[in-house]
């Protein structure tokens, strides 16, 4: 096990341009909290309007060859990276529990998820594929061909630190395109690791560019203007993604959005109670709920809602909370002060309107952004924690009376990125997989996220889709060549 001294006596903590680190061109520099803690961790390099022009420059100098690159070569640099992100496991591991807050445990089960993004599009990358078809008129012959789409931003969040990036970097790279990432101000770091393996991997210069930043709009708004910049891919809030989209139109770039979730998870009258719970524990509490999969609305059938709720409520009870590096923690903190105090709004407004809360409601600890595992029962439709993402260890629960009003209740909101769904019949869950506005729907499962299957929501969720075989057309053009 690796000590946090000397993991981050090491780090990059610069501007990340032509597989080098460079001082920010204004010359500032930003902390990094620990959210255990509230200490800070490293100070790193504030990129600005300056440093992402030089990032631009150097992805668009790097395009063409990189395009030009043979397959297997953009596929044998990507599966060394898997395998050093593998073999360094340990340093991602702690330095995203350090720099996000989840618990060591998740934090591995995040580095081998994340590297297996990088070991999929290596395999994805030899297999782009066109096609040849004749005219049915009989006098033209058709030839599609795939190219990268160019020079690409990513902007990325804070809750899975390594996995939004590679879910991003690695298609684009196995594509041909280059990549600019900006990743999210509470976690540069393992981004800026994450460089430093591609450098150890042999990508060359200039193909991918990080950009820590506490200027995000400043960073972000001249390059989605700039000619030279062909795609973004985001994720984030469905706010922010709404802004960045009307940035894009400006010159019609293509976009991949993942956007905020509201998912329910509804459990019907002929479900396994006890599956359901396991399954609602994974959906609520993976990464301390900071998850946009996470479950936001828990809908149970009444004929099966108290038996539901007397045993979620003493699973959430006997959770271990404190800092992700401590052995046996199950709860770390939430990501900023800010978040927690949204959440804590989110609580009392439900309480207000007429909540139960059945365990937790309440912060805990003296230092660092702790909140209970709660849950709610009896929340009032017009509670707004069944509207906005919660993003934290909040279990917000409502009864309903049959499957109509299940579905109905599930598809209630604007968003509409996952759903779980706990029933044991096989027609039910055919019927209501179909009727549910959601871009994933789990049946009988509670983590769905998977990198050989297509990530991505529908209405105000997003645009488009991550991994699977669907995650390499993202950066990928279509081109129809005609022949006599
Ligand atoms: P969250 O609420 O999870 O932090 P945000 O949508 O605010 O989600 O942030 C996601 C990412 O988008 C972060 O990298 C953040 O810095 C970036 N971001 C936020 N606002 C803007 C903006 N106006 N322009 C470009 N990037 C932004």
């Amino acid at each position: 096990m690796i000590e946090t001294k000397t993991l981050l006596a090491h780090l990059p903590t610069s501007v990340w341009i032509g597989n080098k680190e460079t001082a920010a061109a204004a010359g500032g520099t930003f902390a990094v909290y620990n959210p255990a803690t509230g200490e800070v961790l490293l100070e790193v390099a504030d990129a600005g309007a300056d440093d992402a022009a030089a990032a631009l420059t150097a992805a668009a100098a790097a395009q063409q060859e990189w395009a030009a690159t043979p397959a297997r070569e953009r596929a044998q640099i990507l599966h060394r990276a898997w395998q050093i992100v593998i073999d360094r496991r340990d340093e991602f591991a702690l330095l995203m529990t350090l720099e996000m807050g989840k618990p060591l445990a998740e934090s591995q089960g995040e580095v081998n998820y994340g590297a297996e993004f990088l070991r999929w599009f290596s395999e994805e990358a030899v297999r782009i594929n066109g096609r040849y078809s004749e005219s049915p008129s009989g006098n033209g012959r058709i030839l599609v061909t795939k190219e990268p789409v160019g020079p690409t931003l990513a902007i990325t969040p804070w809750n899975f630190p390594l996995a939004m990036g590679t879910r991003k970097i690695a298609p684009a790279l196995a594509a041909g395109c280059t990549m600019i990432v900006k990743p999210a101000a509470e976690t540069p770091l393992t981004m800026l690791l994450l460089a430093e393996v591609f450098r150890d991997a042999g990508l060359p210069d200039g193909v991918l560019s990080v950009l820590p930043s506490t200027h995000a709009a400043e960073v972000t708004a001249p390059l989605l203007t700039d000619a030279r910049l062909r795609k973004l891919t985001f994720t984030g809030s469905t706010e922010v993604g709404k802004i960045l989209l009307r940035q894009a139109a400006t010159r019609v770039l293509r976009t991949s959005m993942e956007l905020g979730g509201n998912a329910p998870f509804v459990v019907f009258d002929d479900a396994d109670v006890d599956a359901a719970v396991d399954g609602a524990m994974a959906a609520k509490m993976r990464n301390i709920g900071e998850a946009c999969t996470a479950a936001n609305r828990i809908y149970v059938d009444n004929a099966v809602h108290d038996e539901f709720c007397a045993k979620l409520t003493a699973r959430m009870k006997a959770l271990r909370i404190g800092p992700g590096d401590v052995e046996g923690t199950q709860v770390g903190p939430l990501i900023t002060d800010k978040q927690r105090k949204r959440v804590a709004a989110l609580v009392s407004d439900a309480v207000d309107k007429g909540a139960v809360v059945a365990t937790g409601g309440d912060s805990y600890g003296d230092t660092g952004y702790f909140y209970h595992p709660t849950v709610l029962t009896g929340v009032s439709p017009d509670a707004r924690i069944l509207r906005e993402e919660i993003f934290g260890p909040v279990a917000a629960i409502v009864g309903f009376d049959g499957e109509a009003a299940g579905v109905a209740a599930a598809n209630d909101t604007e968003y509409g990125l996952a759903a779980y769904i706990y029933t044991n019949g096989l027609d039910g869950a055919l019927r209501v997989t179909r009727a549910l506005q959601a871009g994933m729907v789990g049946v009988n499962r509670g983590i769905i996220s998977d990198v050989a299957a297509p990530f991505g929501g529908v209405k105000e969720s997003g645009l488009g889709r991550e991994s699977g075989s669907e995650g390499i057309d993202e950066y990928l053009e279509t081109k129809y060549i005609a022949f006599p």
